[in-house]
């Protein structure tokens, strides 16, 4: 194993994922979480998870399943997880109380180089790191869930971050396969939700205006735009269709222009719209958690399959 030891803090959906993708790459980890039961259900899920994974050959890394269990260790007792820890990654529910509560505990606890780095979707760092002792080790490193699937994670600093912690994340996010980019400061919903939010209004507006239905505009989606935006981003796209970016600005700045000047306010995500996109997402069928768990193990072997293709690649 590689030296030094990585704490997770809050053994959920997201801590267990990390834990999977830290122990891919070789780290030794502690899974803390404040019930001891929590902890003991998270292990057993990760060796149901990996076990199935190596079954099916998608298992991530170089050791088998029986070794990256073996590096993964649950604790209830932060003061002893904490020894010789050389990252921390904070994964308890997206409330900012309860972390600034944890960052302090942590502050208190940590050595001088132990980084200390949040999951948040959507929390501010500046409000989160405010004021700690240990600021210029602290980093939001926010995943894309499932992030054993999905490698991308954001790294958005706090104001007083250390440049130095920002390279070692990054490096670390490298070294167990996950794709890092770097936010040179904070924006509210970082970059990839603002993205995503930006695609889901437009949809909503589509929908409403009566221009498509909310299944077609899903299609739109994944047989059109997604089977580039798998591979290449939009501004790359752009350039590949003209030569160069400069020249689809020329060729194409006043009608894309155009078109989003006609774009629609703000949608207020309630009422008919909503009703409407939810009832043609279910299926006919009567059993609807059944239907979100099958279409979500599907999401992820899909995303499994995609992950390996881009590898080939
Ligand atoms: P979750 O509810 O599945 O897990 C939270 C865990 O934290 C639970 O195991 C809980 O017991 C534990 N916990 C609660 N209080 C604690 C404490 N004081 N100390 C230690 N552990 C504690 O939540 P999740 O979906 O894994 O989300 C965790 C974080 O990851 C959130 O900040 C969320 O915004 C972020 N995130 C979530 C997603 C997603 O899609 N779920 C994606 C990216 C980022």
């Amino acid at each position: 194993p590689k030296e030094g030891f990585i704490v997770i803090i809050g053994s959920g959906l997201i801590g267990r994922s990390w834990a999977m993708v830290f122990a891919s790459g070789g780290f030794r980890v502690k899974l803390y979480d404040i019930i001891q039961e929590q902890v003991t259900a998270a292990l057993e899920d990760i060796r149901k998870q990996m076990d199935e994974l190596a079954k099916a050959g998608m298992l991530r890394g170089s050791l088998s399943a029986d070794q990256q269990i073996s590096l993964i260790s649950g604790s209830s007792d932060l003061k002893t997880a904490l020894e010789g820890t050389i990252f921390i990654q904070e994964c308890v529910p997206e409330n900012l109380e309860l972390k600034l509560k944890i960052f302090s505990d942590l502050d208190a606890h940590v050595n001088n180089t132990a980084i200390i780095s949040s999951s948040t979707s959507c929390l501010s760092p500046a409000k989160m790191f405010n004021g700690l002792r240990h600021v210029k080790n602290c980093i939001v490193a926010h995943p894309v869930n499932p992030p054993y699937y999905v490698p991308l994670v954001e790294l958005v600093p706090h104001p007083q971050t250390d440049p130095v912690t920002v390279e070692k994340t990054y490096h670390l996010m490298k070294k167990i396969g996950q794709s890092p980019v770097k936010l040179m400061k904070e924006t509210d919903g970082f970059v990839l939700n603002r993205l995503q939010y930006a695609v889901i209004s437009e949809a909503w507006r589509l929908v409403q205006d009566g221009v498509i239905t909310p299944r077609d505009v899903d299609i739109v989606m994944s047989e059109g735009l997604g089977m580039r935006y798998a591979f290449l981003g939009p501004l790359e796209t752009a350039h590949l269709n003209a030569e160069g970016f400069k020249s689809y600005c020329e060729r194409y700045g006043e009608g894309i222009q155009r078109v989003l000047n006609t774009f629609g306010p703000v949608p207020n995500f309630s009422g008919d719209v909503a009703k409407k996109i939810d009832e043609a997402l279910w299926d006919d069928q009567p059993d609807k958690s059944n239907q979100l768990k099958t279409r979500r193990e599907w999401r992820d072997a899909c995303l499994s399959h995609l992950a390996k293709l881009k590898k080939e690649m």
